[in-house]
């Protein structure tokens, strides 16, 4: 075993400890759930390789943390076991497989899904039908002995509605703070000046263990119960959906929302389901949890020291993941801004694998203080550029160093400047071969000009054999010059002129975006088309005439006077007139206009590139209208990422349903 992996385990070991305490015992995060879910896997996985880093203390060996001495300890009559975890689908079919081989014989069984809900796991003991005592779940074995605050939970019965109940009936279930309680609680501790509660979690767990039973009763705790066990064995109740509706018979709160499958595909559109529907619930959710419905089954099955064997929790995709560093490059943009990027170990974000994330500029790497080697978080901003957020340095290798950025350009090697005042350090060689790969590569992007099969890779060996020095040279290339470079040949050659020259057909709106003029982006583009409706307008206009236009504010009036006064700029237009590329708008405005109006739109999600507002005024514009409530007088329903209700809702009206591309060439069509 190298000396890397005992250390980096011990630096686990301790940063998940002190996590821990600051969890179950100080109810005080120090970090996200998720965030610490990944480095226990990341032990995990460590301690499965190499069996001899697995210490009695190790996080990975027990459940909870130590137990707070305020209260009186008590054992469990039955441990009370924490969940696996799954983080995606692969992981739960791994898990079905693994229980499956553990028979000899697979009986017939289903699953039953329950929301797992984020508060704390509490025992309750009721003798002869009545309430006596009720528990945290502690370390599994030992829990916190909390009856008096319980007793203030209104949906805690006190005494159970049973005819001849048993001596001993033991129920287990959630405790937990609705939403709007736990706003309130944070409301009110700001107005005081304490401490804010990190998450209703946390704020549930702090509740209960409170010493003063008049705090638990104002604060509005309610409690799912979602397990029973009592005396003679539980021979009524065969199943957890029986298990269930006897909780609920007897006097509890259950949550409703649970359902019984066959199959794992099944399960698989409860979970996509409830991925969206938790966030309109009035509590929090974490997940789900599986369970195998057949008691007989769960028996046959058993427990590991930590987990059932027959339960399993799906946990939804992290917003935020850990990796470590590999190296920090400088990557030159087309504007010659050299931004500083941190290359990681590759992980799973949001669907996509990520390896690289935007460090900014050099305030932002001073202020993170990232080095190679790093532990960091990464996040995906805005939906799409993934950025680091924070570096774990109690997990920092001890021989790192401090990052410098280069002080020459890694592409011209000329001196990089960091103006005055100015965030960003540049490149100010205007012939900087950064500068124009980055512009050549903006222009074919597909929100631009679109020419597929134009991309990074064939741009810079395009620029290594001096085929092209400009924008305009693209569309002098010839077939053979392409066929030549690596990899290329006769057939893609071809295709790709073919892709170029259709490119030409390409509206105004995508070349202007496409020449990159600083701030002008997609939906700016668009804006400066509609009033100025060419090229020719825009190069005349003056700081009064761009001001007027609604949505074009300084920064976009100062670039485009500046880019307009370059007479390379001017150059490059012209020869893209030459080659009749379009530089004004084809239909006028009033055309447009007509096209989007008695049309109502509605918008949901998040739009690749336009801000809400931005597509908003762009329907305008047109002479469409955006409305903010779904009906069926709606003509289009534009959608984004992580479109909610009005989706689903759009989906049963049946309306027309486009995304942002579609969009833009509706109003340009
Ligand atoms: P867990 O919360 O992942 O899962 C087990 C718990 O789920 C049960 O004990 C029960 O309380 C709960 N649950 C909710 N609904 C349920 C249902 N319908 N059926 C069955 N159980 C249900 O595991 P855990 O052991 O309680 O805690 C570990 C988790 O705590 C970690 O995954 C981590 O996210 C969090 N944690 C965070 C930090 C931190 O620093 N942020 C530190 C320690 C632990």
């Amino acid at each position: 075993m190298e000396n890397i992996n005992i250390d980096r385990a011990e630096q686990l070991k301790a940063k998940l400890q002190e996590a821990s305490y600051a969890y179950y015992v100080l109810d005080n995060p120090i970090m996200e759930d998720t965030i610490y879910d990944q480095l226990y896997r990341e032990l995990q996985d460590l301690e499965n390789e190499y069996p001899n880093l697995i210490t009695a203390d190790s996080p990975t060996q027990r459940v909870g943390d130590k137990l707070d001495k305020q209260f009186n300890s008590v054992k469990h009559n039955i441990p009370l076991y924490s969940l696996e975890n799954a983080f995606n689908f692969e992981e739960l079919n791994n898990w079905q497989n693994r229980w499956q081989r553990q028979l000899e014989n697979i009986p017939k069984f289903n699953y039953n899904c329950e929301l797992k809900i984020d508060g704390s796991a509490i025992a309750l003991t009721y003798k002869n039908g009545i309430f006596i005592r009720g528990l945290t779940r502690g370390d599994g074995v030992t829990g916190e002995d909390i009856t008096h605050n319980l007793r203030t939970i209104r949906s805690i019965p006190l005494r159970l509605n049973m005819d001849n109940p048993p001596p001993i009936l033991e129920v287990r279930g959630e405790a937990f703070l609705p939403l709007e309680e736990f706003n309130r609680i944070n409301e009110e501790r700001e107005k005081n000046q304490e401490n804010l509660f990190a998450n209703p979690r946390n704020a549930t767990a702090g509740t209960l263990r409170q010493l003063d039973p008049k705090i638990v009763s104002e604060r509005k705790l309610q409690f799912f119960a979602y397990n029973v066990y009592f005396n003679p064995d539980n021979n009524l109740l065969d199943t957890q959906d029986q298990a269930l509706k006897f909780l609920q018979q007897i006097g509890f709160l259950v949550n409703p929302n649970y359902q019984v499958f066959t199959d794992l595909n099944q399960v698989k559109q409860y979970l996509d389901t409830w991925e969206i529907k938790r966030k309109k619930l009035p509590y929090m959710t974490d997940g789900v949890v599986v369970k195998i419905n057949q008691f007989t089954l769960q028996n046959e099955l058993g427990f590991t020291q930590k987990f059932p064997r027959w339960a399993i929790a799906v946990k939804y995709p992290a917003e935020e993941m850990t990796t470590t560093v590999e190296k920090i490059i400088v990557n030159v943009g087309r504007t010659g801004a050299v931004t500083p990027l941190a290359i990681m170990k590759p992980v799973t974000l949001g669907g996509t694998i990520v390896q690289r994330a935007t460090l900014h500029n050099l305030d932002r790497v001073r202020e993170l203080d990232i080095r190679v080697g790093d532990t960091v978080i990464i996040r995906k901003a805005g939906e799409i550029i993934p950025e680091v957020v924070e570096v774990i340095k109690d997990l920092r290798p001890t021989e790192s160093q401090p990052y410098e950025m280069p002080s020459h350009c890694p592409e011209c090697n000329s001196i990089l400047v960091r103006p005055d005042k100015e965030a960003v350090t540049r490149c100010v060689n205007s012939s900087c071969p950064a500068i124009l790969r980055g512009s050549l590569i903006h222009w074919a992007s597909r929100d631009a000009m679109d020419i597929r099969g134009l991309g990074e890779k064939v741009i810079i060996s395009l620029l290594d054999y001096k085929l092209v020095k400009s924008i305009a040279d693209l569309y002098k290339l010839q077939t053979f010059e392409i066929a030549d470079l690596e990899r290329m040949g006769e057939k893609s050659a071809q295709k790709l002129i073919t892709a170029i020259e259709h490119s030409k057909k390409q509206p105004f709106h995508r070349v202007l975006y496409g020449l990159g003029i600083r701030y002008v982006g997609a939906s700016n583009a668009q804006i400066l088309v509609n009033n100025l409706h060419s090229i020719d307008n825009l190069i005349k206009a003056k700081k009064e005439d761009l001001e007027l236009i609604y949505g074009i504010g300084e920064e976009i009036t100062n670039s485009i006077l500046e880019w307009s006064s370059i007479s390379e700029n001017i150059t490059l237009v012209e020869e893209l007139r030459s080659l009749n590329l379009n530089l004004q708008q084809e239909n006028n405005h009033s055309d447009s206009k007509k096209k989007l109006s008695n049309k109502t739109f509605i918008l949901t999600g998040t739009l690749p590139t336009l801000k809400r507002n931005d597509a908003k005024k762009l329907i305008e514009s047109a002479g469409g209208k955006v409305s903010g409530s779904i009906s069926s007088k709606i003509n289009y329903v534009v959608v984004g990422e992580d479109a909610g209700s009005k989706l689903e809702k759009a989906l049963k009206l049946n309306l027309k349903i486009i995304n942002e591309s579609e969009l833009l060439e509706l109003i340009n069509s």
